[in-house]
């Protein structure tokens, strides 16, 4: 079994202030152990910088992440920040597709592919977030739109632009509603689109991608999430945004993986 990847979606949460404490606390929490588990924190892009620099300390433990990029390479586009930004800061993993910015900033599949292309091309990790509403879980079509979104978006991908991306799994009703997917609706979904990377990029690939679950996974149910045979780690909202719980939901990852 390979390693878990636990990665923190801080959202637009936490002041300056807060956001330096958060990481001091979750450094603290690290400092005694040597996890496997491959961590990942994705502030506001405000603080990159501040979590680059800590990423980049000797012994350091996490990954500096961010929640977004530009679909555009550079020029004028105010506001907007580049891939290219973003590798020049030590930024190395980003989240593309998460469904908040699928419904509040109308991102699409085509953008989320343009996005990726950009990550890919300045060595950044794209995390590429896919799932289903209540609505379509309800009528039955939740396979149908999951596999849409990766149709539409890394099957685009050459198999060596594949390699380099994570894909989370994250059911619209169970992002920030404490409704969380059971242990056997996310094995059943994770391993659906392992099966529909196995059909587009061959075995190997399928075995290989990280595949991680998303949607009010915490402290408490995320051991029984992580033995799931194919939840290779999470992608955590609120329960991120606190250090004690976000190193529960580490350690978690680490006993599973010792477990096994
Ligand atoms: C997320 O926003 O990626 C997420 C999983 O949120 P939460 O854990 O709060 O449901």
């Amino acid at each position: 079994m390979k390693p878990k990847i636990v990665i923190g979606n801080w959202k637009m949460n936490k002041n300056f202030d807060e956001a330096e404490d958060l990481i001091s606390e979750i450094e603290e929490k690290l400092a005694d152990y040597n996890f496997e588990t491959e961590i990942v924190l994705c502030p506001p892009l405000v603080y990159a910088e501040l979590v680059t620099d800590h990423a980049n300390e000797e012994g350091s433990q996490f990954y500096a992440g961010v929640q977004n990029v530009s679909e555009y390479e550079n020029g004028a586009y105010t506001g907007e920040v580049s891939a290219e930004m973003l590798a020049g800061m030590d930024v190395s993993f980003c989240i593309v597709g998460h469904s908040e910015r699928r419904k509040y900033f109308g991102e699409t599949n085509e953008i989320v592919l343009k996005k990726m292309l950009r990550l890919l091309a300045n060595d950044i990790v794209p995390v590429m977030c896919c799932g289903e509403s209540l609505d379509e879980r309800k009528s039955g079509k939740h396979f149908e739109i999951v596999q849409k979104q990766l149709e539409e978006s890394v099957y685009k991908l050459t198999p060596e632009q594949m390699e380099r991306v994570i894909i989370a799994y994250e059911p619209i009703w169970a992002i920030g509603t404490g409704e969380t997917a059971t242990p056997a609706q996310a094995q059943e979904m994770l391993a659906f689109i392992r099966s529909l990377i196995e059909k587009k990029f061959g075995t190997e690939m399928a075995v290989n991608t990280y595949i991680l679950y998303g949607g009010s996974c915490n402290a408490k149910n995320a051991l029984e999430l992580f033995s799931q045979q194919d939840v290779d780690g999470g992608l955590i909202g609120g329960a991120s945004l606190k250090a004690d719980d976000f190193f529960k939901i580490i350690e978690a990852g680490e006993t599973v993986i010792k477990e096994n």
